[in-house]
């Protein structure tokens, strides 16, 4: 079997996958692999993932190109052409629309790293990037920067872009992605969600960079005091006192500490802390006052 066969063939497979693990619904999504020859095989616009076939497979040249194959190819080949640009290792991209994954991009929240082992271990920091219209080359922009540091990425009210080195991990970093938030919703509803200990986020993040592979760039700072991680990490002391200016560095990662109560703790701009407490007090009057009607 010829290698461009064996990727329509997993591409198939893994577009009936994500469909069944409700990883996307409808016509949403799209699937790439990077041919041996430096070509792209994608899936075609507005085909449902659930049920493709050879004909919905479309081969585009490294620009966009379309060079063989029915009908246009996915709308957001400008996401995935962006990938390849920026990754020379990567080569397979899955983009879905996890449902638990996207509600927490509505809720402003990002998916805390320090919760789960094996999330630290592969995936480490998963950046949202702000709103963007779908299937545009500005939304292409908007991830571009992120692609050369994670494996995966939210894109705000919209979905999530994985990459892998193979069609099976993209797939396993989005399942790994949604499996995340669908836990650390239920530790939320249950009222505490327990970070690991900064220091053992850290020790897991470099085991896993060295163990699993990750962005080259990443897997180069796995002997580093803080891996890959932001920063606050070195000072951070877990989820018993959550470092006070969040979770991230930046504010455009839009990354968001939760704190022991389950309630995220937001870092205002130019705000101290007291004016930032003042200002919550006098939202709170407010809200009750209307309530009260
Ligand atoms: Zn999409």
């Amino acid at each position: 079997m010829t290698r461009e066969k064996e990727l329509r063939e997993q591409i198939i497979a893994f577009g009936r996958l994500t469909y069944e693990r409700h990883l996307l619904v409808a016509m949403d999504g799209n699937l790439s692999a990077r041919l041996p020859d430096g070509n792209i095989l994608c899936t075609q616009a507005g085909c449902h993932k659930g049920f493709l076939n050879d004909d919905h497979l479309v081969v585009i040249d490294p620009s966009g190109k379309k060079l063989r194959g029915k009908g246009r190819p996915t709308s957001e080949m400008a996401m995935h052409l962006a990938c390849y640009q920026e990754r020379p290792d990567v080569k397979a991209v899955i983009h879905a629309h996890p449902p638990m994954s996207i509600a927490f991009t509505i809720a402003n929240q990002s998916l805390a790293r320090c919760i789960l082992p094996e999330v630290v271990l592969t995936l480490g920091t998963v950046p949202t990037v702000d709103y963007e219209t779908t299937g545009t080359m500005d939304l292409a922009d908007k991830i571009r920067p992120y692609i050369r540091n994670h494996d995966a990425i939210l894109m705000d009210r919209h979905g999530a872009v994985c990459l892998g080195t193979d069609l099976l991990e993209a797939f396993c970093r989005l399942e790994t992605l949604e499996h995340t938030a669908t836990i650390t919703k239920w530790a939320r509803d249950m009222g505490h969600v327990k970070e690991l200990p900064a220091d053992e986020a850290i020790k897991l993040r470099s085991m896993g960079l060295k163990r699993y592979g990750g962005p080259p760039s990443a897997v180069a700072k796995a002997d580093e005091p803080c891996a890959d991680l932001p920063n606050v990490c070195t000072d951070c002391t877990g989820c018993s006192n959550p470092h006070p200016s969040g979770i991230g560095p930046k504010a455009d990662l839009r990354l968001v500490r939760v704190n022991s109560l389950g309630k995220p703790e937001v870092k205002m701009p130019n705000v101290s802390p007291q004016e930032s407490a003042a200002i919550e007090s006098v939202v709170l009057e407010e809200v009750m006052r209307a309530l009260k009607g």
